[in-house]
């Protein structure tokens, strides 16, 4: 199995991919002012197995096309809209948010959680933006440091991880910088890292290594992710997931 492979195993049955809660989606459609009611089109990139489509669908009457990579995850979402009546209003598209294939100004809300990084935030909030209508919303998280000093240690290792790690600030400053007028943020606070992410992946390690008779890369890949935790644990104040919230203009 590739390390690839290896990681959409470990996370396929999980609830969510990254850091996040209902909660913290439902907060974030709230700033963004939309009206729940109308029929709106919106992009889910990155969905994952779609934790948040899910409520984003509960929580208003939009049509949500809900994008990723890998297959594995868009089945899980699949099933869970099917089960829970919402098949109408989410399709799933296999694509990459590097190249995707929507039209001109196709949608009324963009919405990602854990996910930009993987093209990197300014690419994104730049690329995007051709497909949101004007004074349509884009909400995304993206890890940030919340404080303007940190250990070391900290830095050494988030910016290897993601170059593009940087304060609040600056990320509000990204987006006014491509055409975006800022009109909220707020911190994911730690039960949704710990409670929502961190500790069901724990939960599932035995079991993931045992499935891969304890491989040298499922072992690899174990201890990769009990490393950012424990730097998450000893060092969460310094920084976070951040929701943005920002209107095309
Ligand atoms: N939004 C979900 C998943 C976040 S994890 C949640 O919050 O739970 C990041 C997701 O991005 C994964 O599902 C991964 O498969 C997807 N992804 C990674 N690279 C991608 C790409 N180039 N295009 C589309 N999706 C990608």
């Amino acid at each position: 199995m590739t390390e690839i492979e290896l990681l959409i195993d470990l996370h396929k049955d999980a609830k969510r991919q990254g850091p996040g809660g209902e909660e913290q989606t439902k907060r974030a459609l709230e700033l963004t002012t939309i009206d729940a009611n109308e029929k709106l089109k919106v992009a889910d990139i990155g969905c994952g197995s779609g934790a948040q489509t899910i409520t984003l669908a509960q929580n208003t009457q939009a049509t949500i096309t809900a994008v990723d990579l890998f297959p594995e995850f868009l089945e899980k979402l699949e099933q869970n809209a099917e089960d829970l009546g919402l098949k109408e209003r989410i399709v799933t598209r296999k694509e990459s948010m590097e190249e995707l294939s929507f039209g001109a100004e196709e949608f009324d809300l963009i919405w990602s959680e854990g996910a930009i990084y993987n093209m990197g935030f300014e690419r994104g909030v730049k690329e995007w933006k051709r497909f949101l209508k004007k004074g349509g919303y884009l909400a995304v998280s993206e890890i940030s440091w919340l404080t303007a000093s940190r250990p070391q240690e900290l830095t050494t290792y988030w910016e290897a991880a993601y170059r593009e790690i940087d304060a609040i600030s600056a990320k509000i400053g990204v987006l006014e910088q491509h055409g975006y007028a800022p009109v909220g943020h707020f911190v994911l606070p730690p039960k949704c890292w710990l409670n929502h992410y961190y500790t069901p992946m724990q939960e599932r390690f035995e079991a993931f290594l045992q499935k891969h008779n304890n491989s040298k890369q499922a072992r690899a890949l174990v201890v990769e992710e009990k490393k950012e935790m424990e730097l998450y644990q000893k060092y969460q104040e310094y920084y976070s997931y951040v929701f943005y919230i920002a209107q095309k203009i």
